[in-house]
């Protein structure tokens, strides 16, 4: 109920887009009786949560915050919500997002921007608090529920967590079940908690991953226990400075912000070593070429018959004049963007120049980070993001290259597959939180979390 009335509350922010305050509470009563019964309730029991609006929820609206997806009801649940359901979290509505997952600022959403409840010191400026899943760190950063979902593409868990001082955990590609979630970029979405602290990511982990026999990509492996790992241990750990990321034009603080996060873990016991990511500055435009071409083959369903909404037609429309119309009044101008781009990189002219160039360098990615974990070292640090929370609208939205560069730190960890964490690190000059980056070896959360919490 103190969750509900917060929620209401804030409605300026704008992160919740669709409320559910009787599935709220009947789950809450659930929740206590078990609680009050003989065994042992899961750590997720009772703890009252938003979900993305990206995860199909079973007769809630689940539009990925999409005006083409007006009026859908999912008749399903995502294996994720359901787990969390399952172990007994209180889903409090669903959470703001860019379309289809497609943005670093939630201003491509259908309902408008979500808002951050950061502000720069004595200026009113209201800022993003990043996207794509800018509900969800906004619901958290304001104490409005205890944690939320969100998806990982490119960077859409680990740039909002930066963005709003919370923590963001994106896991190993194939760690948590895609299944019922709207798929944008099929090879690099990976669904992950956003808390207040580590040891809620860890828990919130805990109960959203494993193995889906509904998601072919998933995997068969033993979940471990992400909280029993979180000693603070460190010592003999080998952490890496990746020196590509000491980015040309890097703002003199968050290269202090980076290299306090090395002294840290150097205090408590780490050995850090500079080591190098050669591919590194063909991970973004790779990334803009693969998860457009992507996202224009999954987003080839919305064609106005199978899901949410149909144009309106005129005598004598037939079959194309319904696709064209209903797609191009339902999806948003960034999404036509990615659907466009990644129709022209996938075209028979133009498929081995882009497409297939784009997938050569992911191997070479890959392979970097293969060669460094090879080498010894355990995880790499580097920033979450170029700069802090920007003002809503300062972006221009003719210039999306401009947008894009939010991500030159993220995607990398996408394009491998890799599990990457974002940590609260302190505030900039004008009072803004800033975040940093630990990645870590495939399928070695637990570790990773662990790192994460030293870095606490
Ligand atoms: N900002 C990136 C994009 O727009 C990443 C989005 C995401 O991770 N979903 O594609």
């Amino acid at each position: 109920e103190a969750c509900l009335s917060a929620i209401d509350a804030a409605d300026a922010l704008n992160a919740f887009v669709h409320k559910t305050p009787e599935i709220a509470l009947d789950r809450a009563r659930a929740a206590d009786e078990r609680l009050q019964g003989r065994e042992e309730a899961p750590a997720m029991c009772g703890i009252p949560i938003g979900i993305k609006d990206l995860f199909c929820t079973e007769g809630v609206p689940s539009q990925a915050a999409s005006r083409i997806l007006d009026g859908f009801r999912p008749e399903y649940e995502s294996t994720v919500s359901r787990q969390l359901k399952d172990a007994g979290a209180v889903m409090l509505g669903k959470l703001n997002m860019d379309e289809f997952a497609m943005g670093s600022s939630n201003e491509t959403s259908v309902y408008g921007d979500a808002v951050n409840p950061w502000r720069r010191e004595g200026d009113a400026t209201r800022l993003t608090p990043g996207g794509s899943s800018g509900g969800s760190a906004s619901a958290v950063a304001a104490d409005l529920c205890l944690g939320a979902t969100g998806t990982d593409t490119g960077g859409s868990i680990r740039q909002p967590a930066a963005f709003t001082g919370i923590t963001g955990i994106k896991p190993t590609y194939g760690r948590c079940s895609r299944w019922g979630i709207v798929a944008f970029a099929s090879s690099l979405d990976q669904a992950g908690p956003m808390t207040r602290d580590v040891r809620d990511a860890a828990i919130m982990l805990q109960a959203m991953c494993g193995h889906d026999m509904k998601d072919s990509t998933s995997a068969d492996l033993a979940v471990p226990d992400f909280e029993a790992a979180l000693t603070g241990d460190i010592k003999g750990r080998k952490i890496g400075l990746p020196r590509e990321y000491r980015m040309e034009g890097m703002p003199a603080e968050i290269e202090k912000l980076w290299a306090d996060g090395a002294e840290m873990l150097r205090d408590a016991g780490a050995e850090v070593v500079d080591i190098s990511l050669p591919h590194t500055k063909y991970a973004l435009p790779a990334y803009y070429v693969i998860a457009p071409a992507e996202a224009s083959s999954n987003l080839a369903r919305y064609d106005g018959v199978r899901y949410g909404r149909r144009a309106k037609l005129a005598q004598g429309d037939g079959v194309v004049e319904m696709y064209e119309k209903t797609r191009a009044e339902g999806f948003g101008h960034e999404v036509q963007r990615r659907v466009m781009v990644g129709t022209y990189v996938l075209s028979a002219g133009f498929y081995d120049a882009y497409y297939n160039r784009a997938r050569k360098v992911r191997t070479l990615i890959k392979r970097d980070f293969e060669q460094v974990f090879a080498d010894g070292v355990d995880a790499i640090l580097t920033p979450a993001t170029p700069s802090a929370a920007f003002g809503l609208g300062e972006m221009s939205e003719s210039d999306p290259v401009q947008m894009y560069l939010n991500d030159v730190f993220t995607v990398t960890v996408n394009l491998a597959g890799l599990p990457g964490i974002s940590v609260p690190a302190g505030l900039d000059t004008q009072g803004l939180p800033l975040g940093l980056q630990l990645i870590g070896r495939p399928w070695e959360e637990a570790a990773l979390l662990n790192g994460a919490y030293a870095l606490e």
